[in-house]
C-alpha cells in the first residue's frame, strides 16, 4: 500500500493534500496542547517545590504559547503552525541536548521535527534537516569529549531526580504514541482517499467511454441530418438550399480565380398539364426520372444539378466552356427519356425548356445576377416554342 501511495501521489487534487495536512498539523497541534497540559502541571508543581528559575518561566511561556496556538488553530495557516512545531521541537531538541539532562529529549525532538518536515516540505528541506542534526550531534559529542561542556547544577539535579525522568520518559512515551496515531490515522485516511480515486476514475473512465459512443453516434446522426437537409426528398438530387450554399461559394471562388460560372434553369413543358392527366404519383415518378436523367450528364466535383422548385431543375457548371453544350445535351437527354406525354402542346414525350448564362463574376456581384439572366432566357425559351435552349445575352 505504502508503494501505492508514492505511486498514486501524483493524482491527488492539490486541494485535498492541503486538507490532509491540514489535518494531520491540526493533530499535530491537539496533540501538542495536551502534553503541553501536563508539562505545564508538572513545571509549576516542581517550581513550587525547589523554586522558580528561568529555565521554568520560558518552559511556562513556551507551554502557555503552544495552547493558544491550540485554541487558535482553525485561524492560523497549517504553514504557519507547522513552521512553530518544528522550531519548539528544535528549541527543545537544542535545550535537551545543552542540558544533558534532557539529552532524551533532543534524540525525541529532532526526528519529531524532522516528519513533520518530511511530511509537509520538499526532500531537500528535510536532507538539510537531517545534515544539520548530524553535525549538532557531533559537534556536542566533541565538545563534552574536550570537555568544553561541562553538565550544568541544573542537569546534574535533573539527573539524580529519578522522579523526573519518569515523568520525562512518561511523557515521551504519551508523545510517541500520539504521533503514531496521527500518522497512522494519515496514512488511513490517504488509502481511503485512493480507494475513492480509483474509484472515480474507474467511473469517469466507464462514463467517458459511453460518452464516446454516444459521440460518434451523435456525428453519424449528424452526417445524415445534412445529408437530408441538402437534398430533395423526391428526387433525391441536392435541394435548392444546398444549391444556394454551393452557388455562393463558388461565386467567391470564381471572384478570386476570375474564373466563370454557368447557371442553367430548365423547366419541365406543360407539366400541369401531365399532373392533371396521367395523376400526381405519375408526375412525381416523372420527377424522379428527369433528375436522374439531368445528374448523368454532369461528371465534375464542383457542379451541382439540384431541383430547384417544383418541376424546376437547375444546373452550376464552374469554369466550363461549353456550358451551352451541357444545356443542350441536358435538353436531348430529356427528350430520349421518352415519356409519354400525349397532351403536351410541344411534343409527345417530355420536354424541358433551359436558359443558360454564363458570367465572370466581379468584386461586389451576387449570385442573383446570374439567376435572374437565366431566368430571362428560360423564359425566352418558353415564348418561343419551348423544348429549346436559350442564352442570355447582353
Ligand atoms: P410551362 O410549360 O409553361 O412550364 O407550364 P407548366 O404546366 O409546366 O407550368 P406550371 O408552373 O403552370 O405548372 C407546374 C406544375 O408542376 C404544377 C404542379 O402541379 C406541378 N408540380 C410542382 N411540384 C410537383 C411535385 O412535387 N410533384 C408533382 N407531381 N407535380 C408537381
Ligand atoms: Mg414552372
Ligand atoms: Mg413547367
Amino acid at each position: 500500500m505504502n508503494h501505492a501511495i508514492n505511486d498514486r501521489k501524483a493524482i491527488y487534487p492539490e486541494n485535498k493534500k492541503r486538507l490532509l495536512q491540514e489535518q494531520l498539523i491540526n493533530q499535530m497541534v491537539l496533540m501538542w496542547g495536551g502534553l503541553s497540559l501536563i508539562g505545564i502541571t508538572l513545571t509549576n508543581i516542581r517550581a513550587l517545590e525547589i523554586g522558580w528559575t528561568t529555565r521554568d518561566f520560558i518552559q511556562t511561556v513556551v507551554v502557555i504559547g503552544i495552547l493558544c496556538i491550540c485554541l487558535n488553530r482553525h485561524k492560523l495557516s497549517t504553514y504557519f503552525k507547522a513552521n512553530i512545531l518544528v522550531t519548539v521541537n528544535i528549541i527543545i531538541g537544542v535545550i535537551g541536548a545543552y542540558t544533558l539532562g534532557m539529552l532524551a529529549a533532543s534524540v525525541f525532538f529532532f526526528p519529531m521535527g524532522a516528519i513533520i518536515l518530511a511530511l509537509l516540505y520538499s526532500k531537500r528541506s528535510v536532507i538539510i534537516f537531517a545534515v544539520l542534526s548530524v553535525a549538532f550531534y557531533c559537534f556536542i559529542a566533541v565538545s563534552f569529549s574536550l570537555h568544553y561542556l561541562q553538565l550544568s547544577t541544573r542537569a546534574d539535579l535533573l539527573i539524580s531526580n529519578q522522579a523526573h525522568w519518569g515523568v520525562y520518559i512518561l511523557a515521551y512515551t504519551f508523545f510517541f504514541v500520539i504521533s503514531c496515531v496521527t500518522i497512522f490515522n494519515y496514512r488511513r485516511t490517504m488509502e481511503q482517499l485512493i480507494i475513492k480515486v480509483d474509484q472515480q476514475r474507474e467511473m469517469l473512465e466507464e462514463s467517458n467511454a459511453i460518452l464516446e459512443a454516444k459521440s460518434r453516434e451523435l456525428m453519424r446522426v449528424n452526417k445524415q441530418l445534412a445529408l437530408m437537409a441538402n437534398s430533395d426528398a423526391l428526387t433525391g438530387i441536392s435541394n435548392r438550399r444546398h444549391m444556394d450554399d454551393h452557388l455562393n461559394n463558388e461565386w467567391q471562388r470564381a471572384i478570386r480565380n476570375h474564373s466563370s460560372i454557368s447557371f442553367i434553369l430548365m423547366d419541365i413543358d406543360c407539366f400541369k398539364q401531365y399532373n392533371d392527366s396521367y395523376g400526381h404519383p405519375q408526375g412525381d415518378e416523372c420527377l424522379k426520372k428527369v433528375a436522374r436523367a439531368l445528374n448523368e450528364q454532369v461528371n465534375r466535383s464542383t457542379d451541382l444539378v439540384a431541383r430547384y422548385g417544383g418541376e424546376e431543375f437547375a444546373i452550376i457548371l464552374c469554369d466550363t466552356d461549353n456550358a451551352e453544350f451541357v444545356a443542350e445535351k441536358c435538353r436531348q437527354a430529356i427528350e430520349q427519356l421518352k415519356i409519354p406525354h400525349d397532351f403536351s402542346n410541344v411534343e409527345n414525350v417530355i420536354s424541358i425548356s433551359v436558359g443558360l448564362f454564363t458570367y465572370h463574376p466581379e468584386n461586389g456581384s451576387t449570385p442573383g445576377f446570374i439567376f435572374d439572366r437565366a431566368d430571362k432566357a428560360l423564359y425566352k425559351a418558353k415564348m418561343s416554342g419551348k423544348n429549346k435552349v436559350c442564352v442570355f445575352k447582353d
